[in-house]
């Protein structure tokens, strides 16, 4: 008996050993879906470090995307979706909405969505919500209930070990913050550390627990630290087991157990 108990301790260290925790990258894009956006995003960034997850998908991206006057165009949103990345709203015209009243905000949320069914995007595949400057309240949150939104992405964590949570209704995954500073979207340097260091002692904290690391970029074309956010991915994804995902696949991820991230990605398409 002892000699099985051993047996059995020592599979579940190795089994420990191996990393069965997924190191998880998010990575999104807010306001525009151009082809100059594409370009900076996905080639000049995600491309360009050369990373694929372990199941052979390049990592996809998630677009926040608001159409304004001319954020938006239907044939990147399509070149996109195909190659597995998500499409998610951003408001039509990126106010503030704090402020506005349930019927403006409703438009602005639902306007959105129906410009992204108008591009050929299935209804279905839209899910996913993020407030302009991530600022929100609890009309925001009614609207985005009522017009059936599965998750919101525009408040910032409690902890870098936080994941992702459902009120019952909808679900919240933190738009993360870095240690060093609070600002959230397009990482600069702060407090003596450069992105590549504020990037690297994320996924730190977050080693082992399932929490990802989120990258928010806007206006990729505009990055101005590129080269450590490439330089991030190079070097997480040389470590064990590190996906990058949508958040609709972070999200699912969860559903299902937080288990094996490889069987819950191929319910999706493959990036390439
Ligand atoms: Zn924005």
């Amino acid at each position: 008996m002892a000699l099985l108990g051993l047996l059995l301790l020592t599979l579940i260290y190795l089994r420990g050993a191996q990393g069965d925790t997924p190191n998880l990258v998010l990575f999104s894009v807010d306001d525009e879906i151009v082809s100059e956006a594409w370009q900076a995003a996905y080639y000049d960034t995600i491309q360009s470090s050369g990373i694929s997850n372990p199941n052979g998908c390049k990592p996809p991206i998630t677009w926040f995307t608001s159409k304004g006057p001319d954020r938006g165009d239907c044939d990147t949103a399509l070149l996109a979706y195909s190659a597995g990345h998500e499409l998610a709203t951003h408001t039509v015209t990126h106010p503030e909405l704090p402020g506005l009243s349930y019927d403006e905000i409703t438009a602005e949320v639902a306007g959105q969505r129906e410009w992204l069914i108008d591009c050929g995007i299935p209804a279905e595949a839209i899910t996913g919500f993020r407030a302009p400057y991530y600022k929100t309240d609890d009309t925001v949150t009614q609207v985005l209930i009522d017009l059936g939104v599965q998750y919101d992405s525009s408040k910032a964590d409690d902890s870098p070990t936080q994941q992702a949570y459902s009120t019952g209704s909808l679900w919240e995954v933190p738009a993360y913050t870095l240690p060093g500073g609070d600002r959230r979207s397009d990482p600069q340097p702060e407090d003596g550390m450069s992105v590549l260091e504020r990037l690297q002692a994320a996924f730190e904290s977050k080693r082992g627990s399932g929490a990802p690391v989120s990258i928010l970029v806007h206006e990729p074309c505009k990055l101005s630290n590129r080269d450590d956010i490439v330089a991030f991915l190079s070097w997480a994804f040389a470590q064990d087991n590190t996906w990058g995902i949508t958040y609709q696949q972070y999200i699912s991820w969860l559903e299902a157990g937080a288990g094996d991230i490889a069987s819950v990605l191929s319910n999706y398409t493959c990036g390439s």
